[in-house]
């Protein structure tokens, strides 16, 4: 007998997970807030240390905020990053505690 709500559950279980993310404080503040900082720091922090030139699309915490707001919301803790240096030096650098996000700097997971 197939379960007709099951689909249903699925997707609401989806929101919640969402949800959560969005109240840690990537909300659409958050949003407004990584465009603007992306549009003034075009370009990869990590990639320009080693003179390569990469377009940024992810804004990272340098101290991780663990869910601190004051450290969250502090620019001077922001840093430009492309795709890669986020997925895989932040990756190294934080072994566990590593958090990867999506094309729109969204957590996964
Ligand atoms: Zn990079």
């Amino acid at each position: 007998m197939p379960k007709p709500l099951d689909h249903r559950a699925r997707n609401r279980e989806y929101d919640q997970r969402r949800g959560s993310a969005r109240e840690r404080g990537y909300n659409s503040r958050w949003e407004k807030a990584r465009k603007t900082y992306l549009m003034r720091n075009p370009l990869c922090v990590m990639c320009a240390k080693e003179n390569r030139v990469t377009a940024a699309n992810v804004v990272d915490h340098v101290i991780p905020h663990k869910g601190s707001t004051e450290l969250f919301w502090d620019t001077s803790n922001w840093a430009a990053l492309c795709f890669h240096c986020h997925n895989s030096t932040k990756q190294r650098e934080e072994r566990g505690r590593f958090q990867a996000v999506d094309v729109d700097g969204w957590p996964i997971g």
